[in-house]
């Protein structure tokens, strides 16, 4: 038999889908619009959270350029933050953030991931909870709202951000599954490796310090998709991420198992945390001292280029009450943009050379001394 030069299985999203579904590595279970009596059932792996009966699903489209620029204009200049307190924010953001204190939730209770591996496919994605956002985002800005450092809409964009980036973590994680039953099957040998994998992580357990493993990873993975965004020059945008990083570096410690570990896995640490989650995925301990699992983990996955959808194109919803559904999307007009590049919808230029004539000042301050 001569090699195929154009495969019958595509790669469409479809096509990957039916393959699964044929193979048998998908799991199967009730849709999550269940009857109040079947919520509390048991279900198979991955499913943490259920739509309850009369809660809206709202799903997150793109805005055109238009419609962004038209954001921008209806909003007024930041006008409640310091400018002073930003560019010292700048400087030496751990103290600026020293005094604010608050319980810490973890992404998962705000929001979650549900698995294609689950059928059926037309529900995966990610779903932020509206109402459950509302109320920590209020209870956050009550504890924050004297330092001056962030607004209160600021601080639902840079929220959304996080939180969506916790639950992207987790998509990357199955994509690099599902790369492996592709590759096991390559091999003659299908096997369901990430139903197997969800399986250990949930019921059997995994023997590993920073167990759950994924969700460490997860919150790193959050924070550093903001150091990312806030690698360019000084300015609002710097000044406000490198706070808010701090305070949730700061308040890790208090999240659950797992969660709390990620400052571990920050800096560029999280290469060596993929390598070890690798392991968890392929279900072999201690493989990465012997199979280089870190060059893996470092140039094919799990990191940010490897999802099989990118940030704005994953399935993404907020669901919950009308109510806080249309409340987030009033204060976060551009919710893609946002979760993905934390687009911000105001104008900050006056600000932001305010910020970088005092960084100036400091500087040349520094010089003479
Ligand atoms: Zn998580």
């Amino acid at each position: 038999m001569a090699f195929t030069t154009r495969p019958h299985i595509t790669e469409s999203f479809d096509d990957l889908f039916s393959w699964l579904e044929d193979e048998h590595l998908l799991s199967d279970h009730q849709r999550y619009n269940l009857d109040e009596e079947q919520r509390n059932s048991d279900l198979p792996f991955d499913i943490p959270k259920i739509i309850a009966k009369g809660q809206h699903k709202q799903a997150i489209k793109r805005k055109t350029r238009a419609e962004k620029n038209a954001i921008k204009q209806r909003q007024p200049n930041p006008n409640e933050v310091s400018g002073d307190k930003l560019s010292a924010a700048q400087k030496d953001p751990q103290s600026a953030v020293r005094e604010i204190s608050w319980e810490a939730i973890p992404a998962d209770a705000l929001a979650f991931y549900r698995s294609f591996h689950s059928s059926p496919k037309d529900e995966w994605g990610i779903y932020l909870l509206a109402d459950e956002i509302l109320r920590y985002h209020d209870y956050l800005f009550h504890c924050s709202r004297h330092h001056l450092l962030w607004e209160y809409d600021t601080l639902l964009h840079l929220m959304i951000f996080e939180i969506f980036n916790h639950e992207f973590f987790h998509h990357l994680v199955e994509s690099t599954a599902t790369y492996l039953e592709i590759s096991a099957a390559a091999f003659g040998k299908p096997y369901p490796i990430y139903g197997d994998y969800k399986h250990r992580q949930h019921i059997k357990g995994i023997d590993h310090p920073h167990h759950p493993l994924e969700e460490a990873l997860a919150n790193a993975y959050a924070y550093n998709a903001l150091s990312f965004i806030s690698r360019t020059k000084a300015g609002f945008k710097t000044a406000t991420i490198k706070t808010y990083q701090e305070v949730i570096k700061k308040h890790w410690p208090n999240h659950p198992k797992g969660y709390c570990e990620a400052g571990h896995y920050i800096n560029g640490k999280h290469v060596q945390g993929g390598a070890a989650l690798l392991e968890q995925i392929l279900g072999l301990e201690g493989a990465a001292n012997s199979i280089p699992l870190a060059t893996l983990s470092k140039h094919v996955m799990p990191n940010g280029y490897s999802a099989l959808f990118a940030k704005p194109d994953i399935p993404t919803y907020l669901t919950g009450s009308r109510f806080a559904i249309e409340m987030i999307e009033d204060i976060v007009p551009a919710l893609n943009e946002t979760y993905t590049q934390l687009f911000w919808p105001k104008d900050t230029s006056s600000i932001d050379s305010q910020i970088e004539q005092q960084t100036l000042k400091n500087h040349l301050k520094n010089m003479r001394l």
